[in-house]
């Protein structure tokens, strides 16, 4: 049988009724106990580094989750990590950027309801996620959820109630379980080696445009941030007029040195900034970046690795465009 770490951090799935609402406080060796099946599909220890509602997750505890896998990747066949699912794109996309190439799987999953409940998605997620990190076929970072598995830089929380809360964006699942059996629609062995990241720089923020704002939060933003993400519109428009100075403010924002990058609000097929007047004249700047297809998600914790690897702007371009745990298309 395959040797699993079970890396619990909180979420709903370990939480309970509380005066002031739902809190996580269900012990790890409790929480286990609702799934005794776990012991006739792998040789389980557990660990609980934190207990926490994942709207409290920081880069700090990426960098901790990574540390975890890190310090017992030679004793261990799989990961599955416990997570409220709040943030837990996040912390995927953050994880597949901290350890990449991982032929061993490290699977993210959690629960819409907590484990302890009647009607509750949580023990099948967990269940189904160990089955995930026991396949000979699984490796890298991914999330197991509602019987989906989805790479780790492609999740996003779409549903805030039903069990199906989770999507692939712009891209397909890696496979299903179905019946207690894996599979694969999308199996890649990794070209790249195996390497661990122990940096982020999280000074990075995003700024959602809307119709009539003004660029000059681009001074405050450009004192404190190392980089901004712009939402734009549509495939590609911000606005270009003379008193909204996007034109001026991010140029002076990029003459400071700063990171831009440049996406699309809209939800689904990125952003292509070559199509209109109102995104070519800001492509015509080589030192913009433009995450194309990326979620937010990933498009924030790629930012955050690519700073913490290097200050130089033209392999910060390069890292920014290498695709990594099927991240980016262009
Ligand atoms: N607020 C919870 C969390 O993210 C929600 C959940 O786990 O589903 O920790």
């Amino acid at each position: 049988m395959k040797k699993i770490l079970l890396i619990a951090t909180g979420g709903t799935i370990a939480s309970r009724k509380a005066e002031n609402g739902l809190v996580p406080e269900i012990p790890m060796d409790q929480l286990l106990n609702y799934v005794p099946q776990i012991q006739n599909l792998c040789h389980m220890e557990a660990i609980q580094p934190v207990n926490l509602d994942s709207t409290n997750m920081q880069p700090t505890h990426w960098l901790m989750i990574a540390e975890k896998i890190r310090e017992n990747y030679e004793k261990f066949d799989g990961f599955v990590i416990l997570h409220g699912t709040d943030t837990m794109a996040y912390t995927a996309a953050a994880l597949s950027y901290l350890i990449q190439n991982s032929p061993k799987p490290i699977v993210l999953t959690g629960a819409q309801k907590p484990i302890d409940q009647d009607i509750t998605d949580a023990r099948s997620n967990v269940i189904q996620s160990v089955i995930y990190a026991c396949d000979d076929s699984a490796s890298n970072v991914n999330f197991v959820f509602n019987g989906e598995v989805i790479a780790g830089t492609r999740g996003r929380k779409i549903r805030t109630k039903s069990f199906n809360a989770f999507s692939s964006v712009d891209f397909p699942h890696l496979a299903v379980i179905r019946e207690n059996r894996v599979i694969h629609y999308i199996c890649r062995k990794e070209r790249d080696p195996f390497t661990c990241y122990d940096r982020l720089n999280d000074k990075v923020v995003v700024l959602k445009l809307i119709p009539g704002m003004k660029a000059d939060i681009l001074d405050y933003l450009g004192e404190h941030y190392d980089a901004v993400i712009i939402e734009g519109f549509g495939i590609g428009g911000i606005p270009n007029t003379q008193e909204q100075m996007f034109r001026q403010k991010i140029t002076e924002f990029l003459d400071r040195g700063k990171v831009l990058v440049i996406t699309t609000q809209v939800p689904l097929e990125g952003s292509d900034l070559s199509v209109y007047e109102v995104g070519r004249v800001f492509k015509e700047d080589e030192r913009i970046l433009e995450a194309y297809n990326m979620t937010l998600e990933a498009i924030t914790t790629k930012l955050m690795w690519v700073l913490g690897c290097t200050d130089d702007r033209k392999r910060q371009k390069e890292l920014f465009y290498k695709e990594i745990n099927f991240d980016i298309y262009r």
